[in-house]
Order: structure tokens, then sequence, then C-alpha cells
């Protein structure tokens, strides 16, 4: 038996997984990544196409299902660019779409080095990949890059990923999380600074590549303004898959 390793936390529960020298990590199963045929583990998933559509064949006794992608909403944007002020008015202007907070669940399952977020971005895919399977459309709103989000693993659960960055003047943002109560911890130097650089690299990814990161920049937007033009947007993406699907 290998030793215990920490992997999170909710309320006051602590979570372990056992890794052995043999085996390495000792994964919970999880539906998609275990071959219905032999229980393997499939994970990354091998794709094929047939006349039926996409296929995920397994690499161990080629057995062949059907897989199913389905379409993403990402809202990124660093503290202090408007996440969190939108996210309530999201929700009341796109009825039937799930509007989920990436941050809620930060700490879940974190097993990355310090500064090595690539766990949790898979994470965040794979909890938005389940909402997606229960029907509604999936808009997750969290702070990431969308190379970060491409070199997922979970990646391939989805057929495309809209992706919208909000962004602000420097300004604005520095006042924003100056702005701030105390408790949250806003205020210290570097973390303006790496929320404010954040903000200046979404931006430049987005003026080299409109159809890679659309900008929305709210300073001076008003929040219900802000979400407003962001709903259109997503309604706009979805009657683009459903043209592009009917093709
Ligand atoms: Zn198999």
């Amino acid at each position: 038996m290998g030793k215990k390793h920490f992997v999170g936390k909710a309320g006051n529960m602590h979570y372990f997984e056992r890794r052995t020298r043999d085996t390495g990590w000792k994964r919970r199963a999880h539906g998609m990544a275990i071959c219905t045929s032999c229980g393997e583990w499939t994970e990354p998933p091998v794709l094929d196409r047939d006349d039926g559509g996409l296929i995920v064949v397994c690499p161990h006794c080629q057995y062949r299902e059907p897989f199913t992608q389905y379409p993403l909403w990402w809202i990124a944007g660093s503290p202090g660019a408007g996440k969190t002020t939108l996210i309530p008015l999201l929700r009341r202007y796109l009825p039937g779409y799930i509007v989920f907070e990436g941050e809620a669940i930060d700490f879940w399952r974190f097993e990355g080095e310090p500064g090595d977020y690539s766990s949790l971005h898979n994470q965040w895919l794979k909890v938005a990949y389940e909402i997606a399977l229960n029907g509604p459309p999936v808009v997750f709103i969290a702070t990431a890059f969308p190379d970060q989000l491409d070199a997922c693993t979970m990646r391939s659960r989805f057929s495309s990923i809209a992706y919208l960055g909000l962004v602000c003047s420097e300004d604005a943002q520095r006042r924003r999380l100056l702005d701030r109560p105390a408790w949250r911890k806003s205020a210290a130097p570097e973390f303006i600074a790496s929320s404010c650089g954040f903000t200046r690299r979404l931006e430049e990814v987005g003026r080299q590549d409109s159809s890679a990161v659309v900008l929305h920049d709210t300073t001076t937007s008003t929040p219900d303004a802000s979400a407003r033009l962001i709903a259109a947007w997503v309604r706009d993406q979805s009657a683009h898959n459903s043209r592009t699907r009917g093709a």
C-alpha cells in the first residue's frame, strides 16, 4: 500500500488518493475513460469517424463505441475584469443555459505544482462535460487561456469552445481590486500585477486572432449592458452551431 496523498477538501471532508509504486495514481472510475468491453483505462481517447459519426476506439481491445462531443462556451477574465458581477446577470439573460463559475471548485483535486494549473484546467473541463451530458448548453466562467484548455485531455469531449475574454483598462482593474474589502486580499501589489498581466495577455491573444478569442471590454460598460451583449454572443454561437450541425 502506498502513501496517501491529499487531493482536495470540500467542507469538513478531506479527500486522499493512494499512490503505489507499481500502479501510480489509483484513480476512481470515471465513465468515458474506461472501455465498456475490456475495462481498461482509455485516456486520452483515440477517436475515429465512421458513417454514424465520431467513434472512440479502445487501444487495448479495439472496441468501438459512439463518442458524443458537446459545444462549450468559455468566459475568461482575471480578478477585477468583471466576472463575478456578470454571473447572476448572465443567468437571467441566458435561460436554458447552465452558467457555472469555475472558481466554485478551484480547490478540488488540484494536483499541480505551484504555478502549474494544468490539472485544474482539466478538472474544470471534466465538470463542464458532466454538466453538458445532462443536455443544456454550458457557459463556463473561469480564468484560463484557450491554449491551456486545448492542452487538456478533456478537450476531446467538446466539439468547439467559443471563447470570450473579459478585459478592461489597467486603471479600472486596479481600482476595482483596491475597492474590494480587505478580507479578499486583492490589494497586494503582486496580486494586482498578475491580474492585470492576465488581462494584457488576453487582449494580445484576442487582437492576434479574434476568431480564437472575442474580447469584451468592461471598462465603461455597465454590468447589465455587458451581460446583454455577452448573452447575445452566446446565442449567436448556438445558432451558428445549429446551422453547422444541420449543414
Ligand atoms: Zn477495450
